[in-house]
């Protein structure tokens, strides 16, 4: 990916958060470039024990509980917040003595 990113810079692609600066056709031409297909990137299902290449950034909330989350998403479940209702043990405890009470 990081020849992709690189390719997309050096055709012109630069603050692509700002939405009236984003141009899809240079991504979609610097990974023509590159060889790598966009689709396997950005739309194929991943296994649930993928490891995904954010997964070293701990933002305290376990893979269990996401995991966990994704089910009861497929099936319409609904977590309630733990603002308004029990803590739902999702892994902020372990930061946040407070958490879980
Ligand atoms: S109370 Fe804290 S640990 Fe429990 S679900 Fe809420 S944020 Fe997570």
């Amino acid at each position: 990916m990081g020849k992709v990113i690189y390719r997309a810079w050096q055709l012109g692609a630069v603050f692509d958060a700002w939405d009236e600066l984003f141009k899809y056709e240079l991504w979609q031409k610097a990974f023509a470039d590159t060889g790598l297909d966009i689709k396997f990137y950005a739309q194929r299902e991943r296994a649930q024990d993928e490891l995904l290449p954010w997964a070293h950034i701990d933002v305290g909330v376990s893979q269990e509980y996401i995991k966990a989350e994704y089910a009861k998403a497929i099936t319409a479940e609904v977590t309630i917040d733990c603002r308004e209702g029990p803590c739902n043990s999702c892994g902020l405890e372990k930061w946040d003595a407070g958490c879980g009470k």
